[in-house]
């Protein structure tokens, strides 16, 4: 059996990693690595809260965050998947200091300075002198990014504007999309480094 144990311990701590590295798009991450029917996140973080699972403590709160506060207090939620008033006040601190800095950090990302690459065709709208029109765009794409379902954060997801803002991307240029998504990777970086502090793990 501690064989056993071993194993199922390390497939958990893989989907919740300890390091930024860890956090690759392609592996599964979260409650999807327990078997069906999937756990509810808070499920997993009251039992990782009961396990003293410390390095997976991080992303358990995360995964509870990130799907806002209807889920996180759905009153239909078994007595297991129910948190504490102490963890629910964690995540939800938590939840708002990651919802301000995906909007304020989206927000400078968007309608910040430009990096060095010009841009690849004549139409796309940061090319065009500031007006109304492109400001729009500007904001539809801020408007995608940060529009998540039920109050929560994606902060942590890599992005893909193709599949954020549908195929044309508002029109903006390659080198306009590279240059985003390229910019959120730091985003995300800088959110995963939070996580400890803005749910209270420290110390
Ligand atoms: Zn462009």
């Amino acid at each position: 059996m501690p064989a056993v144990r071993t194993r199922i311990l390390a497939a958990v701590l893989d989907a919740y990693p300890d390091t930024f590295e860890g956090l690759t798009p392609s592996k599964q991450i979260g409650e999807r690595v327990f078997a069906s029917p999937t756990p509810h996140p808070n499920e997993v973080l009251n039992l990782f809260v009961q396990q003293k699972l410390t390095s997976a403590l991080p992303m358990a709160y995360y995964m509870a965050a990130r799907r806002g506060l209807e889920s996180l207090m759905d009153a239909r939620l078994p007595a297991s998947a129910r948190l504490s008033t102490e963890i629910l006040r964690s995540v939800m601190k938590g939840l708002l200091a990651l919802r301000e800095t995906e909007f304020k950090e989206v927000h400078r990302l968007i309608f910040g300075p430009r990096g060095s690459k010009s841009c690849l065709r004549s139409d796309c709208p940061s090319r065009a002198a500031t007006g109304p029109r492109v400001s729009e765009a500007h904001q539809r794409v801020v408007g995608r990014i940060t529009d998540s379902a039920h109050s929560g954060t994606k902060i942590l997801q890599v992005l893909l504007l193709k599949e954020v803002c549908g195929g044309d991307c508002f029109g903006f240029c390659e080198n306009c999309v590279e240059g985003w998504e390229a910019g959120h990777a730091d985003v995300r970086k800088n959110a995963w480094c939070m996580l400890p502090d803005v749910f209270g793990l420290k110390g």
